[in-house]
């Protein structure tokens, strides 16, 4: 068996079950695995800590998927993998027929994302490990998860990148989907194309839709970071008077006008653009919402950029703020997995503070169960959002 020793006192975090060994944590390397060859990995001590797929390319140099002595990662192993996500999924499938059906480390095939949309799914293998199953895992998918008419790889993005693994996208198993297909979340119709690079749809943000779109009625909202418009479209079936889409994509931004069509309606303004500018301007020209979402991409993307990206959130939330009227509400999330749950809301306090307004929390928000966290993995927690109400 290829094997990695640690340097002493390495092993401790890998030991609690966190997936990760770092580069700097390898002492020896014995075996000389290829990328994504599985390895087992070893105390200093002599003490077996789990195995894994093996990257020379990535600082993650190892991601362990298996932590019991002896037990083998094969076909068997993966089929229960895909068997427990499907089984967590069943309950979602009363809500929407949209729905990340496996969610990497936390679902325990570190490097594999798939998401369904009605009978298509779309899978990713975003590390060297992942990819040298792809077949099996196609396989194993079309058996465990019923109705599947195809499945459709859209193998791209950084983690790929940094693995050294080139793009990939084309038909896995079965048949492709013909452009867009129509999925029902809570209710309410969107359209996605599972084939493009360019939109796809967010599942994370689904149960948030539902919590925070009955506050929206009767109010005038704007959509900020609306990509192919999920808050747009919940808002305005709960009641919303009147909707305002903000996105610096083009496409996303006509996705999200034919998704609004869907339901018979139209956005009452479209703005395309940088929204820390965007806000600004509005409220130059003296308009107010009755509502708002700030649902900004990825703004912290290492360590290093964590108070240039809390700056960030911080001067997106005040603007948003001093747009509202007396009563409004805000929906603010952020998806950085290096801001935690108290450094969000604390930044919140700062930005409500800066306002000089009353604001008052009425419900936490987090990632839709579709997307799991291991107790061992916190980074896992990404997505975590507040609805706020502003005096
Ligand atoms: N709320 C959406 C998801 C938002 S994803 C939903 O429920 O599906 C983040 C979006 O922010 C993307 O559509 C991206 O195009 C947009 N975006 C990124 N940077 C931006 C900026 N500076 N100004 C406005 N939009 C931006």
């Amino acid at each position: 068996m290829k094997r990695v020793t640690l340097f002493p006192g390495r092993e401790k975090l890998a030991l609690n079950r966190h997936p990760w060994i770092f580069s700097g944590a390898v002492a020896r390397l014995e075996g000389s695995p290829a990328p994504g060859d599985l390895v087992e990995v070893w105390s200093a001590e002599g003490l077996f800590v789990g195995t894994g797929q093996y990257n020379p390319t990535s600082k993650i140099r190892v991601r362990l998927m298996e932590w019991t002595p002896g037990a083998a990662v094969d076909e068997l192993w993966y089929r229960r993998r895909l068997e427990e996500a499907w089984a967590l999924r069943k309950p979602v499938l009363v809500e929407t027929d949209a729905l990340r059906v496996f969610f990497s480390e936390s679902d325990g095939i570190p490097g594999l994302i798939v998401d369904k949309f009605g009978p298509w799914l779309v899978a990713q293998f975003l590390t060297s490990g992942a990819d040298q199953v792809k077949e099996l895992i196609a396989t194993l998918l079309a058996r465990t998860i019923p109705g599947i008419r195809g499945i459709w790889e859209k193998s791209d993005g950084d983690g790929r990148r940094m693995e050294g693994l080139p793009e990939a996208s084309g038909l896995l198993w079965g048949e492709a989907p013909e452009g867009e297909i129509e999925i029902l979340e809570n209710g309410n119709r969107y359209r996605v194309d599972p084939t493009s690079q360019k939109t796809g749809f967010y599942t994370d943000q689904r149960d948030n839709r539902r919590l925070v779109s009955p506050w929206f009625a009767g109010q005038r909202v704007l959509d900020a970071f609306t990509f192919t418009g999920g808050f747009a479209v919940a808002a305005l079936a709960a009641g919303a008077q009147a909707v305002t889409l903000l996105d610096s994509s083009a496409e996303a931004l006509a996705q999200a006008r034919k998704n609004l069509a869907l339901g018979g309606w139209e956005p009452e303004e479209v703005l395309e653009g940088d929204a820390f500018q965007l806000l600004r301007d509005l409220k130059k020209r003296g308009e107010t919402y009755g509502a708002i979402v700030l649902d900004p991409p990825k703004l912290a993307t290492s360590r290093d950029h964590l108070e240039k990206a809390l700056r960030g959130y911080k001067d997106l939330n005040l603007q948003a703020l001093k747009l509202l009227e007396p009563g409004g509400y805000l929906a603010s999330f952020s998806c950085s997995g290096l801001v935690d749950f108290h450094t969000f809301r604390e930044m919140i306090a700062f930005a409500a503070k800066d306002s000089g307004r009353r604001v008052e929390i009425v419900r936490q928000l987090h990632q839709a169960p579709c997307h799991p966290i291991r107790t061992s993995m916190p980074e896992a927690e990404y997505l975590k959002g507040v609805l706020v109400r502003v005096y």
